[in-house]
């Protein structure tokens, strides 16, 4: 199975995308995750990538497709789930054209949306983990100990760059004009499937299942 899971900064995809990934026996593909690692390398494109990541701003396209060509074919036939791909037009394009000649397709396309000022208060509050990467929110999903991982007991959780107040409204900007005309694309195409990101973790997975049929509505 691959789906992708679209939707502005915040709604929730990397979240969900970890839930779902268990029940379907799916691996998450996250190009923010990627390229985080990729901005840690002190090489030439190590920081370009951070730069960009840094500024809140697309990385270019011919970029993300080559990692993510590099992806399929080191995954082949694995169930996958798209986490921030694709974020532009051509991006989807790129990966359509990437699966046909594999011979892969497309199982279902899922658009979290959520209120433009929700975004902002779950960006803010989210933190995580510099050791493994460990996401939680300050108010709807804390660490049992204040500031300390659940998963490695790392002590020193991080706010990411990127979601400081002055780089989350970039964020949000490049998402309404790059991002939302993607939802068109398979909107177009028959494979897109609207779902309420709001509400609890449990609220949004169930409604995510139910869209994908993996339980009765
Ligand atoms: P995310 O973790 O998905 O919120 O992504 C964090 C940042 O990584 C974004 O703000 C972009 O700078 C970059 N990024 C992630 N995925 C892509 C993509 N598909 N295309 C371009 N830039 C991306």
């Amino acid at each position: 199975m691959r789906l992708i899971l679209l939707g502005p900064p915040g709604v929730g995809k990397g979240t969900q995308a970890q839930i779902l990934m268990e029940e379907v026996g799916a691996i998450q593909l996250s190009t923010g995750d990627l390229l985080r690692s990729v901005a840690r390398e002190s090489t030439a494109i190590g920081r370009e990538v951070k730069r960009h990541l840094d500024a809140g701003e697309l990385i270019p396209d011919d970029i993300i497709l080559e990692m993510i060509h590099e992806e399929l074919m080191k995954l082949g036939e694995t169930s996958l789930i798209f986490d921030g791909f694709p974020r532009t037009v051509p991006q989807a394009e790129g990966l359509d054209h990437l699966l046909e000649e594999m011979s892969l397709c497309l199982d279902h396309v899922i658009e979290l949306t959520i209120e433009p000022g929700e975004v902002v208060k779950r960006l803010s509050s989210r933190r995580s983990c510099p050791e493994c990467g460990a996401v939680y929110n300050l108010v709807t999903a804390p660490p049992v100990e204040d500031n300390v991982c659940d998963s490695c007991g790392h002590a020193g959780l991080i706010q990411r760059d990127d979601d400081k107040p002055e780089v989350i409204e970039r964020r949000l900007e490049i998402y309404h004009r790059q991002t939302a005309p993607v939802a068109e694309h398979y909107r177009e195409t028959g494979l897109l499937r609207v779902v309420d990101g709001a509400g609890s973790l449990e609220e949004v997975s169930d409604r995510i299942r139910r869209s994908i049929k993996l339980m009765a509505d």
